[in-house]
């Protein structure tokens, strides 16, 4: 059951109790019942309420940073390179390809995997209460949105300037940037630098499996002397096959 379904669960309830204890006032009766049913219905909702608090704070953990997108990040980097070993490195192979330049996406995709891991492990800068002193002295407030003296409700340390408190992780960052749900882990001051990595290897591991899936089609295309064919258009008329056709 997620946070959303409590929650309406919650409104629902709540609602209810309301509409119920709004009914009883309106009917006659003595001033001892009324206050009875009234003060039953405050202690439903009171027990309700804590009832579900209790509830989500119990599953909240298990909520927040669960590996979803991390699984589905993983799932298609193996969907994509199953795709291009079993499709293009075993024909490339065959076609006598350079060896460097077949291995070179898997070469990108093990630093990227390696950055993946950094970032989602690393600690991304959290302000303790043992660090919250020196962090405060990095970076001017500039009295807008940074003020000096701010103390963050849930962390109770003051929060140094470019620091935000991230919901998910449920703790304050130092020059947060964001969270991000792939690498399952906030983006601050820390790792920042291998979220930046990260986020090269991977444009560069696609690039690479780009040209070479790219080299390959060229390669076929010149070998089934394709190029020199013709076909037939929509009048019926022949016409020589061009690029442009071909990858259509
Ligand atoms: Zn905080
Ligand atoms: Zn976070």
């Amino acid at each position: 059951m997620d946070f959303l379904t409590l929650f309406l669960i919650y409104l629902c309830s709540v609602l209810a109790l309301t509409a119920l204890l709004c009914l009883c006032s309106g009917r006659k009766e003595s001033f001892l019942t009324r206050s009875v049913n009234r003060a039953s219905q405050v202690i439903k909702i009171i027990w309700v309420s804590q009832l579900l608090s209790r509830a989500c704070l119990g599953l909240s953990p298990l909520l927040p940073r669960s590996g979803l997108f991390v699984v589905l990040h993983v799932a298609l980097q193996a969907a994509v390179f199953g795709e291009y070993t079993w499709e293009v490195f075993v024909y490339c192979w065959e076609l006598q390809f350079h060896l460097l330049l077949l291995l070179l996406p898997y070469l990108l995709l093990a630093g990227n995997l390696g950055c993946f891991l950094l970032c989602s492990r690393a600690n991304p800068g959290t302000v303790t209460k043992s660090n919250a002193a020196s962090l405060v002295k990095v970076y001017a407030y500039d009295g807008l949105l940074f003020q000096r003296g701010l103390v963050c409700p849930t962390c109770t340390v003051e929060k140094p300037a470019r620091s935000k408190h991230c919901s998910v992780c449920r703790t304050c960052v130092h020059r947060f940037d964001h969270h991000c749900v792939w690498v399952n882990n906030c983006i601050g001051a820390r790792n920042a630098g291998v979220f930046l990595l990260y986020l090269l290897s991977l444009t560069a591991t696609a690039g690479a499996v780009a040209a070479v899936t790219a080299a390959f089609l060229m390669h076929v295309l010149l070998l089934s002397n394709a190029l020199h064919g013709t076909y037939l258009d929509a009048q019926g008329r022949e016409q020589p096959l061009e690029i442009p056709v071909l990858v259509q």
